[in-house]
């Protein structure tokens, strides 16, 4: 591959669209990064959308803490984005090593900042996540990827934006995809970013997409370990499930990680030896405010019978949390349960789910609360998997999947029926490509595969009888017909 006026060294690594490249730009002798699209592919018109918008957006983002782009450009058959070269691994990578509090803190601070920046020109991120965020040579932590980030005002990447991002870091309001995603749900992100820093774990995990995805709708805000309290009402209020509940935007994080830094410093200072009387004033000058006065260590009694009162707590919201676990776990367990034959659109399928959904259901019939997140979370999956356009792979993570048992669950529900047409228009689109390319037999198995998930696509029922006569001016005449439908 020639990109002109760059000289490729190395592949640095392989995205969901692109591939990096490590490049030297010649007229400059500068390192750059060359993020690469080939555009032969059958999902181009999505993803070359996105790889655009990343372009777009960070061209209008200029910020200490935001990749810089160079150029954009297209050549021989691929689009590419030549951006800086962030040679200090990512944050992945420093958490697996280990961080420190402080040094937590300091990430929220600094890319809370590129946050606010970004948020206040109308960009939402959309997918903060840990290898998103590059270090730079000298430390500084970069925020990157803004292939799914929206512009307000795009209205183009509207449906596709929302429903993307990793479930590990998805915001409760970004799973249920009915609002326009806001800055708040990066803060959430960034706030789950945080829990990692301080504990090296996730705070919810699971066994499958699904669990992780019920845990950021309904799951309790997770409470650090002993040690880190001090972070606690921070995190509360990055991780509320609902945004108003939130802080209000990413520049009053940014306010309030400083004046927590402030008063962290101010307590070390005064509890170094040697520092003499200071007085009270001085003291509660550095705490910066009511933040530091929750985190007063208590005194004498006061201290015995606040352990006691915290230990009962500890008890029970561990208790709560085992039992509130297992019940996510049985019933997405149970729901979720693959069945014997794909479901038609527009069919109901009774299935194995068909019990889970009947005990599901309250009293009067109603679904209960968590039918109703096990549900959400379907639509979430079933969506995000086409957007990545999974359609009938992998197996038990894919559209096709997801909406089976959607339908299972929920008989007829319209965006499983939806999501099912789609595949078969997918595959039906797909196996267009290929004929004009006279590759019969690829478009034959397209054909397949998509009347395998929808048998009542009468587009792909025409193009496989005239795939199977094979005749050039019959599939031409094909063709052109479903054009003009179009
Ligand atoms: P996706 O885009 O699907 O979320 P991704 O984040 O892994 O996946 P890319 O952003 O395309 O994909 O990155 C691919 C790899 O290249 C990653 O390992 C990333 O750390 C590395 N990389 C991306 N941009 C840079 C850069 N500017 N400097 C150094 N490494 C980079």
């Amino acid at each position: 591959m020639e990109i002109p006026g760059y000289k490729i060294q190395r592949e640095i690594g392989k995205g969901g669209m692109a591939t990096v490249y490590l490049a030297i730009q010649e007229s400059l002798g500068r390192p750059v990064v060359l993020k690469v699209m080939g555009t032969n592919l059958e999902t181009t018109p999505e993803f070359s959308k996105r790889f655009l918008n990343e372009g777009h957006v960070l061209a209008s983002l200029s910020h200490p803490n935001i990749i810089t782009i160079f150029d954009i450009g297209i050549a021989e058959d691929f689009l590419y984005i030549s951006m800086e070269y962030l040679g200090g691994g990512s944050l992945a990578l420093r958490i697996a090593q280990g961080m420190t509090p402080e040094g937590a803190l300091d990430i929220v601070r600094q890319i809370g900042t590129a946050l606010a920046f970004a948020h206040a020109r109308g960009v939402v991120h959309r997918d903060v996540k840990p290898a998103n965020i590059l270090y730079r040579d000298d430390g500084t932590p970069v925020l990157t990827d803004f292939g799914i980030a929206k512009q307000a005002g795009d209205s183009e990447l509207t449906s596709t934006g929302t429903i993307l991002g990793s479930p590990y870091y998805m915001s409760p309001e970004q799973a249920e995809g009915r609002v326009e995603l806001d800055g708040r749900s990066d803060i959430y992100s960034l706030g789950i970013i945080f829990y990692e820093m301080l504990t090296g774990r996730r705070p919810y995990e699971g066994d499958s997409a699904i669990t992780i995805v019920l845990q950021h709708l309904q799951a309790s805000v997770p409470r650090l370990p002993r040690g880190l309290e001090r972070y606690q009402p921070l995190l509360e209020r990055m991780l509320a499930k609902r945004r108003d509940q939130r802080l209000r935007d990413a520049a009053t994080l940014v306010s309030q990680v400083k004046a927590l830094q402030v008063s962290f410093e101010g307590t070390r200072l005064l509890q170094r030896p040697g520092v003499g009387p200071v007085s009270a004033e001085a003291a509660q000058a550095y705490r910066g405010g009511h933040v530091t006065q929750r985190m007063a260590a208590p005194q004498g009694n006061r201290l015995r019978v606040w352990s006691i009162l915290g230990a009962l707590a500890l008890l029970l919201t561990g208790a709560l949390a085992g039992y509130f676990a297992h019940q996510i776990n049985q019933y997405a367990t149970v729901s979720i349960t693959p069945s014997h034959g794909p479901p038609r659109a527009g069919t109901r399928v009774p299935g194995p789910g068909a019990t889970a959904t009947a005990g599901a259901r309250g009293e009067g019939g109603e679904p209960d609360a968590m039918q109703r997140q096990v549900v959400t979370a379907l639509k979430w999956l079933g969506r995000k998997s086409l957007e990545e356009s999974k359609l009938t792979t992998p197996p038990e993570d894919n559209a096709h999947y997801y909406f089976s048992r959607l339908l299972e669950l929920d008989p007829g529900n319209p965006q499983a029926v939806e999501g099912i047409a789609d595949i078969g228009r997918r595959y039906a689109q797909m196996a267009e490509t290929q004929i004009r390319r006279g590759n019969y037999s690829a478009a034959e198995t397209y054909l397949s595969e998509g009347l395998r998930v929808d048998p009542r696509n009468k587009q792909l029922q025409v193009l496989r009888s005239g795939v199977q006569i094979r005749e050039r001016s019959f599939l031409d005449g094909l063709l052109g017909l479903f054009r003009g439908e179009g």
